[in-house]
């Protein structure tokens, strides 16, 4: 058996693929909408029988190699990599320089990953209390993370030096070039020491690994550790409290959203997301068990990420601070998310219990938590009902506007045209017929007015989505008639042999063009084409089953319209399918030739030439054509 053969009998293509975006049961095989298109109704099926994938909407399917290879947007021998790890299969070559620069790149991040969990138990000194007491590691355990988490999610330690992950990573044979590529290290402006003007660009900074959809780590976000004014961390430049890895081959931040390869099956089976801001919210949050979240890293989702959560849920409970939410970014947010079809909600206040007022954000009188990680510190109750609470966005901007301004005053209406009408615009109709006479009772505003409101803004918005890059608007291959019937008629012959076996159906090979006459052929001789090597056989027998998996789906389709599920009827229907499929075939193979004889006829007419013998077959044709119809 190959590796590759023993990956496939380990991993269940419905597992898989449904690792990805949500799956649903329909009859024998399993239906999405599809993630390489944009489209409305499902056409991407995945058949646990066959263990592949197809889509009827752009043609696209395969393997689950073929499936990873597409989803994540990466070579085969990283698609191989995944997973073998994921099948638990030890790769023969694993040596990283065989796996090229990505491969490389990997190995770097995971060396670095290693040394800065090797340093998190390192001292700290002075110890001069607050933060920069003790270890790196006490400080996380005060904030509430337990040892399972820290080790987990791979939390580690910079040291309060230059140049002590340059220097160690040196030590493992990686170059300075290859350190600064995996956004490691930084080259400094000041070149007096041309050989040592490298230096680390984590300095004293407590390390949380940024993991890709697959769980290897492709980044770093760095939190300040010790005081400012430290030398190593750079008296000059102004201190960030994070630093996070530039962009790289392999860290697009756009991309990437913290968490996700740990929370993704959480996701899928609640339907729902939550989204918090930083790393610390991240983990707290799973530590309290409210596990199907994602970490935005301070700023508003992009519209790849959302389309990543798309496929995984409907819901986006969104749990920013109160005070941000009116804010430009969150706003373009929020529309963007309703404009990929998520039901936003925002989650409640988080609200301490009088027993601990250690918590309560300075100069907010009335008990609010900075932030879900403090929440969960506090009590991890306040946290999951926070969630379980979560409001509707336009009921949440309708609460806020009270909150600020007396119903029906002229500011409440400035907000309402401000914040609610746009998201109400962007909402089905039947929601919106919900939420406009909502609005219109809560903010004391005349319920037809609130209707012109937005009409209008939808109409001055109409092009709000145009700029909003399409993930592939349906630019479907255009498959002809003639390569539907082909396929039609090899997917039912797969099924059933015994359809092109038998006298009565008696096929020409020759009416299929290129590589589908061999498939022809080969099911004819229940043999595949051995000696077609340039291509391999693979490439036919993907081919086939896809084009089986096609006949089955529509055969499936045409017994459930007619309520025939016993198994000899759907014989019954394919056979008939099988014929009607090569008369039409038939048909189109004449049509061509019939067109091909008339181009020849005008040009020897134009040319005075005999035309006779032409005519003829022309006729010849004709004739067939008309005994089809
Ligand atoms: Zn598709």
């Amino acid at each position: 058996m190959t590796q590759i053969e023993e990956i496939k009998n380990r991993i269940d293509a419905v597992d898989l693929v449904g690792s990805y975006i949500k799956l649903q049961k329909a009859g024998s095989n399993y239906k999405a909408c599809c993630p390489f298109h944009r489209e409305k109704t499902p056409s991407f099926n995945v058949s646990p029988a066959r263990q592949i994938w197809h889509c009827f909407g752009c043609s696209e399917g395969g393997d689950i190699f073929e499936f990873v290879k597409k989803i994540e947007g990466i070579e085969f021998p990283e698609a191989l990599k995944i997973l073998a790890d994921r099948a638990g299969v030890e790769l023969k070559t694993e040596d990283p320089r065989e796996r090229g620069e990505r491969g490389k790149e990997l190995a770097i991040l995971e060396e670095a990953t290693k040394f800065f969990e090797g340093n998190l138990n390192l001292a700290v000194s002075p110890p001069s209390g607050g933060e920069t007491a003790g270890t790196p590691y006490g400080y996380l355990r005060k904030r509430g993370l337990t040892e399972e988490t820290i080790k987990e999610f791979r939390i580690g330690f910079a040291p309060a030096e230059w140049k002590s992950l340059f220097n160690h990573l040196l030590s493992k044979n990686f170059s300075a070039e290859e350190q600064e590529r995996a956004g490691l290290i930084v080259r400094s402006q000041n070149s007096k020491f041309q050989s040592q003007n490298y230096y680390d660009r984590f300095r004293s900074r407590i390390i949380f690994p940024i993991f890709d959809y697959s769980g290897r780590v492709v980044a770093f976000g760095g939190r300040i550790f010790e005081a400012p004014t430290s030398q190593a961390v750079g008296a000059t430049e102004a201190v960030a409290k994070y630093v996070n890895s530039p962009e790289t081959n392999l860290y697009q931040k756009s991309k990437i959203l913290y968490g996700l390869h740990k929370s993704k099956s959480d996701i899928l089976k609640e339907g729902e997301c939550v989204v918090v801001e930083g790393y610390m919210d991240w983990l707290m949050s799973w530590q309290a068990g409210v596990r199907n979240i994602v970490a935005s890293s301070g700023t508003a989702l992009t519209e790849t990420q959302l389309k990543i959560l798309r496929r995984l849920s409907e819901k986006l409970i969104a749990a920013f601070d109160m005070d941000k939410a009116g804010e430009a970014a969150a706003a373009r947010g929020i529309e963007l998310a309703l404009a990929e079809g998520f039901e936003v909600r925002v989650v409640g206040e988080l609200t301490t219990p009088p027993s601990a007022p250690l918590f309560v954000k300075e100069g907010v009188g009335g008990g609010f938590l900075k932030d879900p990680a403090d929440a969960v510190l506090a009590d991890p109750a306040i946290w999951q009902n926070a969630v379980k609470n979560s409001r509707h966005i336009v009921q949440f901007y309708i609460d806020s506007s009270l909150k600020k301004f007396p119903a029906a005053s002229a500011e409440s209406k400035r907000e309402f045209q401000k914040s609610v009408i746009p998201v109400v615009a962007r909402l089905s109709d039947l929601e919106k017929a919900h939420w406009v006479q909502v609005v219109g009772v809560s903010l004391g505003i005349n319920e037809e007015a609130v209707w012109s409101a937005v009409k209008n803004h939808a109409s001055k918005n109409k092009s709000a989505g145009a700029g909003i890059q399409e993930m592939r608007a349906v630019d479907v291959k255009p498959i002809s008639r003639k390569e539907l019937l082909e396929n039609r008629i090899l997917g039912i012959a797969a099924k059933y042999p015994a359809f092109i076996l038998s006298s009565d159906n008696e096929l020409d090979g020759s009416l299929f063009s290129g590589d589908k006459s061999v498939i022809f052929n080969g099911i004819k001789q229940k043999d595949l084409p051995a000696g077609r090597q340039d291509k391999g056989l693979e490439v036919f027998q993907e081919l086939i089953s896809r084009l089986t998996l096609e006949a089955e789906l529509f055969l499936e389709g045409v017994g459930i319209a007619r309520k025939a599920t016993a198994e000899g009827a759907a014989y019954a229907d394919a056979e008939t399918e099988f014929i009607i499929c090569k008369r039409e075939l038939t048909k189109e193979v004449l049509k061509e030739k019939r067109g091909i004889i008339s181009k020849e006829l005008q040009s020897v007419e134009k040319k005075g030439g005999d035309v006779q013998a032409l005519l003829a077959d022309f006729q010849k044709i004709n004739t067939e054509l008309s005994k089809l119809n």
